[in-house]
Parts: C-alpha cells; structure tokens; sequence
C-alpha cells in the first residue's frame, strides 16, 4: 500500500476538520480504506437492515452481511479525486468521488456515491454505490506550480498549470493564460518539472527482454520452449505496458515482431493503462532468417521482387505503421546488387501504398542504400565507420530520422559476460517475472560460458562499438539531420521500459545537449512513430495528455529524468510509485 503516494494525489482529503460535516465523514470514511482500517472504515456506516449497496450487480442491503465482506481485499491503492458534496436537506447530504484502484490484477476506474444521514453519533453512511466507468476519459485534472518543458523547443515556464480533459491537453501555459477550471481537480508540481510523456521510437513486443526470446544469442530452448515463451508474450503484453509508464514512456513503436504485434495498435489507441503503441509488423529480412513459429513468420524471407511487393502490400491491409526492412549483407557481390534491388523494390511499394519505410542497417553501405531506398527512418546506428559526407547529405535530402538505438549491443554482451548489470535499468519498473529472469543471467548455462578471453574480447568489441555510434551520433546531430529514441527493448537485458534511461545517458555522453536528448526523446521520437502516432510528442493545447513530472531539471542533466514523481496517460495521473511492481 503506497500510502504517502496516495495523498499526493488526494488534495481534496488531506486534511480532517474536527467539526463532524458530511464532508468529513466522506473523508474519514476514504481515509480508513486508505489506511486499511476495518474498524474506522465499518464505524461510518449505518448499522441498520436498510444500509443499501448499489452496483452494476443491483440493489443489495444489510450491514452485517456488508461488515461480513470488509477487510478481505483492501486495494493497493486508491486514488480519490472530484470528491463533492450535495447538501439535500438539514438532515440528509449526498456525496459522490472518482476513484481509480490499484491491485494486482490492474487498473479500475469508476464513479462512487454515498448518502450521508445525520444520526445522533454523527453523520453515517447509509447507500453506497460503486460503479466502474473504465470506457469514459479521466475527470478534469490540473497540474499547477511546475517548470513546462513543452517539447516544442521554446524555453522552460516556470510556475506553469497544464489542464488535461477528455484524455487531452486542454491548456499548458502560464497561470494567466491557463485558469484552473472549476471542475478540476489540483496537484501541486511546484518544484518539479513537466515535460511530454518519452516515446521509445525502437521496441520489440515479441521479445522478452531476456535470452528466452533470442535463442539466437543463447540457447535455453530446453529449459524456455520458445513457441511457449512467444506464447506467453501474446497473451499478457500488460506487464510491460506498466513498465513502460513506470519508466515515463507513453508511446512505443514496434518495429518488428508476430502479426498480433499489430493488434496492440487499436487496444492500446486511448488506454489510460498502456502506452500508445504502433506496430510495424513481421520484418521483411533479406536474410532468410530462421527465428519464426511453426505457424506464423516474424521475419519474412525477401526471396524476389514479387513476394517482396506482396507482402508491403499485405502490411498496408493488415494497418501496419509502417514497413520495416532488416538489411542483412551477403557477404557476396552479386548477391549485394540482388538484395539492394530488392530493399529498392520494398520501398517503392511502400511508396505506392503509402508506408514509410523503416530500415535497419549498421553498415554504412547499407544505410545509405536504405536512404536511396526512401528509407524514413534508419533505426539503428552505423557501426561500421564513420558517417560520411554522402550519408549526412542523403539524410538530409530524404528528411531521413536517425534513431541510434546505442545501449543494445552492450545486453547482449552483459549476457556473454554472465553479468546482469542491474544498475543501469531500475528494477523497480520490471515485472516479477522479467526481473528474476534478468537477475538469472549470472548463473545460467554455465557449460556454454565463453572463456575469460573470449568475454574479454567481446567487452572490447562492444566498446569499440558504443565508441564509433557515439561519434556518429555527434556528427549526424550537429549536421542537423533529426535524431530520435530507441532502445530496441526486449533483446537480451534491454529490459522494457526501463532501458530507456541508460539510452538516453548515452546520446548524452555522445555530446548531446540535455534539451536535444529530450526532443530526441519526444518531438523526434513522435515524427519516428509517423503519422499512425497521431502525436507529435508536445504538451500543447489539444495534444494527447501523456506527460511525466520529474523531481529535478532534465534541462540540466539528462539523468534526472529517472527522477520520475508523476506519469500521466490519457489523462490519467499516476504516481510513481502506484505503477512500481512491489
Ligand atoms: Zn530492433
């Protein structure tokens, strides 16, 4: 029960009066299940046959049998807001509040009355309803007193107030130019900082974050069946929805995976309890890459230019995002001017159905081939050397989006090393289950460990690796082309969500700005999404209502931004803490 969390949220009840209202009684009542208190909570209600509970379910009457049922689940959190009061008569006053709860098997959210009558002891409670109201936006919210980073770019405001209703942003500017309406609810951000939710423009839903979902990087099939891992993954994305939120991440794209990938896109459009997803759907590889299921392909074979239009044509009828292209080189010549004509072949379909097309590629000969492809977004780094003069001047002709994805190279070498470096990712933000398979990597498979050297030598790889992506980063920001976020989530310890911080610490240390990390992070990231997003990743009049309240500057350090206090999504205002897996 996160107790503290909650009243920073509840405004409206921190503080009991000693003169007996129905206003009081309304709080000390919510209070007690607040502080799970069985006696405080039952003494506020009527003790008589006619005490009435209404729900979905009906009428349903009696206290005893009420008594009977209390205690047994008090949830882990309730967040009370819009608390009101209406005075009936002298003797007679209904109440009515939004609650949200919190427990283990998710998110609630409804409206709940209660009638107070005046007794000789004080006022009770005598009906009560509850009904939940999960399909309508949030209530009105107001976030008053903070420094607005707005993710256009324009200077910091301090002492800002950001309205959010109907799950959108419905004034963010100076308390002048944003009076709080009357029919909001405050919380306080004074001393904190607004910015726009983070948007990881590079994750991987059919991925775990673990070597379960990669056998390619270590093969635990024997002990992690893979069509049962990729199975688990279908049915339960939610664990890694909240670690995304945890993580102040509010929006996602999936830029490769199963063809339910694709369904997340409309599950998750206004959820208050998952980030915005858009999918790009089942890669098509130039490679004929053999990590698929029995039934289904995530990785579809380029075997010639008449399957390669086929299948962007069938991304544009399944609504992918986008179509992605995993550009693999053959190490052979003819083979090189066949794969580049079909990666070409790709993007022109794409172009006809339009589909912006989105290319993996760490070589330099490749990226560039993609860009001359039509390739919108690049998502990874080039590894191979130095961006040169024909690459900034093809990006820049295309309005190409670089998205350098720098931190996964090093999982999987912690995943070599036998070393989970559980630091750099906070833990809190991770399922149970992803946690203690990550905090398994130190002593798993031991007979297929590579020696001491052979680590070594990968360590050193990777460096050398991080080294020239960070040195071209540098170089492609300062000649301007756009730079976005991604993490590529969910290969080996490039945990969900909470990855996100060590990337964007690393664009830092590539000689970014902080405030180029963070519109990396938002406005850039957002554009990478592409127009599925329906975003443009700034908190603007009209824009989703997805922010994160941070408790230091990100402005002056990019770390703090894992100095989350507040995450809102749609609307929905979360406390850190609530969405931490406990
Ligand atoms: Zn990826």
């Amino acid at each position: 029960m996160s107790r503290s969390t909650v009243v920073t949220l509840l405004v409206t009840a921190a503080r009991l009066a000693a003169q007996d209202t129905p206003l009081d009684a309304f709080r000390a009542n919510i209070a007690a299940i607040h502080a799970r208190d069985r006696a405080a909570y039952l003494s506020r209600y009527l003790h008589t046959p006619a005490l009435a509970r209404v729900g979905p379910d009906g009428l349903r009457q009696g206290y005893d049998d009420f008594a009977r049922g209390t205690g047994a689940g008090w949830p882990d959190t309730l967040v009370a807001t819009h608390l009101r009061i209406v005075p009936v008569s002298p003797d007679v006053a209904y109440g009515v509040y939004r609650y949200r709860v919190v427990d283990s098997s998710g998110s609630a959210r409804g409206v709940s009355e209660r009638v107070f009558v005046r007794t000789p002891a004080g006022w009770r409670v005598a009906v009560t309803t509850a009904f939940p109201a999960a399909s309508v936006p949030p209530p009105p919210m107001a976030l008053v007193g903070g420094t607005l980073v707005d993710g256009t770019g324009a200077a910091p405001l301090a002492n800002a107030v950001v309205v959010m209703r109907g799950g959108r942003i419905a004034c963010a500017g100076s308390r002048g130019a944003c009076p709080v309406p009357a029919d909001a609810d405050t919380v306080s951000a004074a001393g904190k900082w607004i910015i726009p939710g983070l948007i990881d423009a590079h994750v991987h839903f059919s991925q775990t974050g673990w070597v379960d979902g990669r056998p390619d990087a270590l093969d635990l099939r024997d002990r992690y069946p893979y069509e049962q891992v990729e199975a688990e993954l279908h049915a339960t994305p939610e664990r890694f929805y909240r670690s995304y939120l945890c993580s102040g991440v509010t929006a996602v794209f999936d830029v490769g995976g199963y063809p339910w990938t694709l369904e997340l896109q409309e599950r998750t459009a206004r959820s208050t309890t998952a980030p915005r997803v858009v999918a790009a759907g089942p890669l098509l590889s130039t490679i004929d890459f053999w990590l698929n299921l029995p039934d289904q392909r995530q990785f579809i074979y380029m075997s010639d230019e008449t399957a390669v239009r086929a299948a962007v044509r069938a991304h544009k009828a399944w609504g992918a995002a986008a179509v992605k292209v995993w550009y693999i080189m053959p190490p052979q010549p003819p083979d090189t001017a066949r794969v580049s004509a079909l990666v070409h072949a790709a993007g022109d379909e794409a172009r006809k159905v339009g589909l912006p097309l989105i290319v993996h590629a760490t070589g330099l000969w490749e990226a560039k081939d993609a860009m001359q492809a039509g390739a919108r977004v690049l998502v990874h780094s080039v590894w191979s050397g130095p961006v040169d003069d024909e690459f900034l001047a093809l990006a820049r002709r295309g309005g190409t989006i670089y998205v350098p994805t720098l931190t996964v190279p090093d999982g999987y070498r912690q995943v070599a090393a036998r070393r989970f470096e559980r630091d750099l990712q906070p833990l809190a933000c991770v399922d149970p289950a992803t946690r203690a398979k990550a905090l398994a990597t130190d002593t798993v498979a031991p007979a297929q460990r590579p020696s001491a050297a052979a680590v070594a030598e990968r360590s050193a790889r990777t460096a050398r690796t991080l080294a020239q992506g960070l040195a071209n980063l540098k170089r492609v920001h300062d000649a301007g082309i756009p730079v976005g976020l991604g993490t590529d989530a969910g290969n080996p310890l490039t945990l969900h969500g909470a990855s996100v911080f060590a990337e964007l610490e690393a664009m830092q240390a590539a000689g970014l700005k902080p405030v180029d990390v963070l519109l990396a992070a938002t406005r850039t990231a957002a554009r990478a999404a592409g127009a599925a997003l329906d975003s443009a990743g700034t908190l603007t009049a009209g824009a989703v209502a997805d922010l994160v309240v941070l408790d230091a500057d990100p402005l002056a350090d990019i770390r703090n931004v894992r100095r989350i206090a507040l995450v809102a999504r749609s609307g929905e205002i979360y406390t850190r803490r609530e969405l931490e897996y406990r």
